[in-house]
């Protein structure tokens, strides 16, 4: 075969086979020039694919060594200096030489030879021709004289170039056809590239073929459905399953789900339809999807946006508790300026009735929000927080879950209440599911067992309350900021009864219009004869009891005075309930006045002491906890170490026994902080010195004598003040918790700190008695519990 020289038009992303007809724009300055050389030359031009195909200057070596000697048969001129073509591939060339020398491409090309006919080349188009048809057969693609022109190929090459042509092929595949040696070589190509072809066509059709059937299923059933309705509506007669799953449906549109319930309630809702309408399964079925659609998913209040009106609210809805008020305040501010930010969990602690729970709803009320409170108290399983799996009978969902249905809203103000009286035991830990509640991490997808589908908590401002946090498991209580509320001051809980039990009682008593009033008297007789208590929750249960009375005078027309005066009061509440324990009338030796902190606020303690003929033992009565013990022993070691600076004879312990009692013999009672006044007791019994009876103390002694600070200043002192103490010996550690107590009360007493036991002996102890008067004052009944009242309920002494 000769060689020739020809101009090149280099293609990007095609590949021109003989035999073929087809429109090319050409652009490229460089080609437009080759188009008019080579129509100078005889219409002939040699089309070069590109390698890579995108580049726009291509160089020799970016051009295929195979490509296609073609004929221009048109030229036409589009806009911008474009040029349209028609081509005719003729025969396969290979490229000897690329030259470069002119403004455009030209190389020196010489022919490939088409392989000869044989047998198996005729088995080969045969059975090519096949697949060919049967591919046809199958895509649209493929038009009838395209068809016609692959089925009447004579020979291997040519019937190999019409099919690459018509095949989805990448442009590398098509050049791999066009060079490959030989025409038979390049039909089996073809062959194997069909192939894949058919399999991808084959693939499509299956799967079209599945979405089909699926879609006349749906179409089926609908139909179907469609009759029975219809059979039904002509017989008169309707399904109630189906009346009752389409009220279910239609209310599902209504209830605005997240998709994960919506999509469990559908499940649930088609399982019901199956079902036997009377079945007990049925009734479980709609319990569910009745809790499914009751719980609000979406629904949220709007926040109140003014920081100045919640403060004021917060201070309408209670007295005093400034602190609190302030540190909610800030809590709120930090809320709404950042809504996403993880606030701490408020805890509030106290004593009952201090207004804990009142205050948590004055905040939702500040805010705009529901409010939803739980009680935690005694709960000892997790399924309680979390729920039970609806395969029990009777599951019902956890307490969290039902609270949020309760507030019919996703972002309300949620009281954990009693915090400290979780329990743990074999049926799991609640306090762990609880965390879970409360973690801002993890309550966005919080699961409930029985709901089965995830619940947002992320917008519920949760707030809880204890009595004390001592009990309050470890990991719980890290996540919570403890604000504590003390009790309150007999002056506070005046102010409280005035301003907001009194008038909230007479309202939910239908009195308010008739100025009905009680004299200032009759209250601070009921908070001191007929309560005991930190807070004002029996305060307001007892004004509420002679309001009711007052209010079946009225009904029964009796005459009464407006203002309800202290007798009056009496005779409706019985005689008085509780007598304070009242500082001792005189000074008595081996008797010291401790302060105490319970449950109920703060209360007087007497320690006494009791010398007996014996051998250095120490007996202790009246139910004392270790700590107590030890802190007994402490003080016990420190006088008999200093006896002669005391006044005692240096070797009382080889003939004596100190018998400690502290009363009320019933009730536990632990803690440090009676140290100091076991510690006088024993001075005052041993030395035979009296004890002043104006004077109470507390704190922890060490063996050498320091004394350490304690909890409860201030309930402590208020207590004595009750009783009608005058002095109050407290550690130098407490100096600074005396802010807490109000001013008057600070005017009153007088405070001394001490640091050393020295100090506390120093100002407790009056001068020894002469040997006669001892012996008068050791006779006096040390103790009359009829004067005790009941303090110690809970008697744990801080
Ligand atoms: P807690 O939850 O601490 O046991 P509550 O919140 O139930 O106490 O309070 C008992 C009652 O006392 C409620 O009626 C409450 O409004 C009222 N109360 C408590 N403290 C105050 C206060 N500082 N000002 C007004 N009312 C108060």
């Amino acid at each position: 075969m000769t060689e020739q020289i020809l101009a090149v038009l280099p293609l990007r992303g095609n590949v021109v086979f003989p035999h073929t007809l087809i429109h090319l724009e050409v652009g490229r300055e460089k080609s437009v020039m080759a188009i008019e050389a080579a129509m100078g030359a005889g219409r002939k031009i040699l089309l070069l694919t590109q390698r890579g195909g995108a580049t726009e200057e291509p160089r020799s070596d970016d051009l295929y060594e195979v490509g296609t000697a073609a004929e221009i048969r048109q030229v036409g001129r589009v806009t911008g200096g474009a040029m349209r073509i028609l081509v005719e591939g003729l025969y396969r060339v290979r490229v000897a030489e690329i030259l470069t020398t002119g403004a455009y491409f030209s190389a020196r090309v010489v022919p490939l030879p088409e392989q000869e006919r044989r047998e198996e080349t005729e088995a080969l188009i045969h059975s090519v021709r096949g697949k060919f048809e049967e591919l046809s057969r199958q895509s649209k693609k493929i038009t009838p004289e395209q068809h016609g022109a692959v089925v009447g190929a004579r020979e291997a090459g040519r019937m190999a170039d019409l099919i690459a042509t018509h095949l989805n092929l990448k442009t590398e595949e098509k050049q791999s056809v066009l060079a490959a040696a030989d025409s038979v070589s390049r039909l089996e190509r073809v062959a194997e590239l069909l192939g894949r072809e058919m399999e991808i066509i084959e693939v499509e059709r299956r799967i079209a073929l599945r979405v089909r059937r699926q879609m006349e299923k749906t179409q089926k059933e609908y139909y179907l459905r469609e009759q029975i309705k219809s059979i039904q509506k002509e017989l008169g007669e309707k399904d109630e399953r189906q009346t009752e799953a389409e009220e279910y449906r239609s209310r599902i549109r209504e209830a605005e789900l997240s998709p994960a319930a919506e999509e469990q309630a559908r499940r649930e809702i088609d399982r019901l339809e199956k079902m036997p309408p009377a079945s007990a399964e049925g009734t479980v079925s709609r319990t569910y999807i009745d809790w499914l659609l009751a719980m609000p998913w979406q629904k949220t209040t709007e926040d109140r946006k003014d920081i100045g009106r919640c403060a004021r609210i917060l201070d309408q809805d209670h007295y005093g508790l400034s602190k609190i008020k302030e540190r909610m305040l800030e809590f709120l501010a930090v809320r709404r300026l950042a809504p996403r930010s993880h606030s701490p969990i408020i805890c509030l602690v106290g004593p009952p009735g201090t207004g804990k729970t009142s205050l948590a709803r004055s905040v939702a009320r500040a805010l705009g929000r529901e409010f939803v409170r739980v009680s935690l108290g005694g709960m000892r399983d997790e399924a309680e927080i979390r729920g039970h799996r609806r395969t029990y009978i009777g599951a019902l969902p956890g307490r969290i879950v039902q609270g949020m249905r309760r507030a019919g809203v996703r972002n309300p103000v949620f009281l954990l209440d009693e915090i400290d009286k979780l329990q743990t035991d074999f049926r799991g830990d609640p306090a762990a599911a609880l965390l879970e509640v409360l973690d801002p991490e993890q309550n966005s997808a919080f699961t409930d067992h029985y709901l089965e589908v995830p619940f947002d908590l992320s917008q519920v401002i949760f707030l809880t309350t204890a009595n004390t946090a001592d009990t309050i498991p470890g990991p719980l209580l890290d996540r919570m900021e403890l604000i504590r509320l003390g009790g309150y001051t007999e002056n506070e809980k005046m102010e409280i009864a005035e301003r907001h039990l009194l008038p909230k009682q007479l309202k939910e008593h239908g009195l308010t219009r008739r100025r009905i009033g009680l004299q200032r008297e009759v209250l601070l007789s009921v908070i001191r004869d007929y309560t005991r208590e930190a807070g004002v929750r029996g305060l307001e249960r007892e004004i509420a009891r002679v309001l009711r009375k007052t209010a079946v005078k009225v009904l029964r027309r009796e005459p009464f005075a407006p203002l309800i005066d202290v007798a009056t009061a009496r005779a409706m509440l019985g005689a008085p309930r509780y007598r304070y324990d009242q500082a001792a009338p005189a000074p008595e030796i081996g008797v010291a006045a401790g302060l105490a902190y319970t449950q109920t606020g703060g209360d007087l303690l007497f320690i006494e002491v009791m010398p007996l003929k014996g051998e250095g033992k120490l007996v202790l009565t009246g139910k004392l906890g270790e700590v107590m013990q030890e802190s007994a022993r402490a003080g016990w070691t420190y006088v008999r170490v200093h006896a002669a600076a005391l006044g005692i004879d240096p070797d009382f312990y080889a003939h004596t026994d100190l018998h400690i009692h502290v009363p009320e013999g019933a009730t536990p009672k632990d803690g440090p902080s009676a140290g100091i006044t076991m510690t006088t007791a024993m001075a005052s019994a041993l030395a035979r010195r009296p004890v002043r009876q104006d004077l109470a103390m507390t704190g922890e002694i060490t063996l050498r004598g320091n004394v350490l600070p304690i909890g409860g200043v201030k309930e402590k002192v208020l207590a004595a003040r009750r009783a009608g103490i005058k002095t109050v010996l407290l550690p130098r550690g407490n100096e600074k918790d005396l802010e807490e107590i109000p001013a008057e009360t600070r005017q009153e007493m007088e405070f001394i700190f001490v640091e050393h036991v020295d100090a506390v002996l120093a100002a407790a102890l009056l001068p020894a008695l002469p040997a006669g008067e001892t012996d008068l004052i050791g006779e006096f009944a040390p103790f009359t519990p009829e004067t005790t009242g009941t303090p110690f309920e809970h008697g744990q002494l801080l």
